[in-house]
């Protein structure tokens, strides 16, 4: 499990957006310089708030929206130099929500070949294909000629399972792919991700603000705030010892099924910031429970060791550690 099959280096995407009634257009920068990668047969899981730029990445990783700076290497060769018919060969999606990603007027079976058909796959070898990969994600024959309004939730979900790997792509990007669904069929659903994992040794980049979901099937936990992966780390080491302090506000947050434990007190200061009006120096120091004073006007260095990377002042060669906070690990 060594070779790279996705890597960011600084990568952006800026959008002009409208600040007002008659204002000027200004830059919403939605993915800020992210960095990271994913080796074959790995599962990454990245976490973060609605509006912290994970949407905007994957559709990046997707080819449906270009970058405005840096490099996303797919394979080693730069997606901006692929077509769209080798991205979709090597990059398959799973969304969020199973009601809305299938053709309606689609029968299941044409739903799942179409990657196939898209390849130019021969129709012999497409119902086969169709037949055998229905087999493996539990969707029983018969339902081949139904329509997706004739399924369940969790059936739907397996559809869109078995279309993202039909094709055998060298990563799918599942984004949030449980959470239209009854918590009932959620379980299933990841269970059959994690089993299709171990089956065939897929690659996973995980999208989800459920911190069990990624806690469940992830080697790999990237942190993003604002537009930047503020910490990354082997999933086991993130949840026993997060080092960011909004890492550690996330894993806070998490309810628990013990009424007595009560609900947990986040720590965070202040709503999450306008992306419009960025804070200055570490974007988190509004809301952080730990920032100093510097962290208003400098932003952090990110510290790479073997835990991992994170992206502040508390760790590092520059690291400050006022008399208050506690020591970082
Ligand atoms: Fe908090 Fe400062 Fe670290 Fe940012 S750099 S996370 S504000 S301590």
């Amino acid at each position: 499990m060594s070779e790279t099959v996705l890597e960011a280096r600084d990568v952006r995407r800026t959008f002009r957006v409208s600040a007002g009634f008659m204002k000027p257009k200004r830059p919403l920068h939605a993915v800020n310089g992210v960095d990271f990668s994913i080796k074959r047969g790995e599962v990454v899981g990245l976490v973060g708030e609605s509006g912290c730029g994970k949407s905007t990445l994957a559709k990046m990783l997707l080819g449906l929206l270009p970058p405005t700076g840096g490099e996303l290497l797919l394979e080693g060769r730069p997606i901006s130099s692929l077509s769209r018919l080798e991205i979709a060969a090597k990059v398959q999606p799973i969304f969020q929500d199973p009601y809305s990603s299938l053709n309606p007027r689609k029968t299941i079976a044409t739903i799942i070949a179409l990657p196939l058909v898209v390849q130019g796959t021969p129709e012999d070898e497409r119902r086969t294909r169709v037949a055998e990969i229905m087999e493996l994600v539990g969707l029983p024959k018969r339902l081949a000629g139904n329509y997706p309004s004739q399924l369940s939730g969790g059936q739907r979900q397996r559809v869109a399972i078995a279309r993202a790997l039909i094709n055998k792509p060298s990563i799918v990007v599942c984004d949030e792919p449980t959470s239209a669904l009854d918590v009932s069929v959620q379980s299933q659903i990841l269970n059959l991700l994690t089993d299709l994992r171990a089956e065939f040794g897929l690659t996973y980049l995980l999208i989800s603000h459920n911190l069990a979901v990624v806690e469940h099937l992830a080697d790999r936990v990237a942190v993003m705030y604002l537009g930047r992966i503020v910490e990354e780390a082997a999933t086991k080491a993130l949840y026993a010892s997060a080092r960011h302090p909004y890492s550690q506000v996330l894993l806070d947050s998490v309810l628990t099924p013990d009424p007595d434990l009560g609900v947990p007190d986040t720590h965070l200061g202040t709503a999450f910031p306008n992306p419009l009006d960025m804070p200055t120096g570490c974007a988190f120091h509004p809301r952080c429970p730990r920032a100093m004073p510097e962290c208003a006007t400098t932003a952090p260095t990110p510290l790479i060791d073997e835990a991992g990377r994170v992206e502040c002042h508390l760790y590092g060669a520059r690291a400050h550690r006022p008399a208050s906070a506690e020591p970082a690990p």
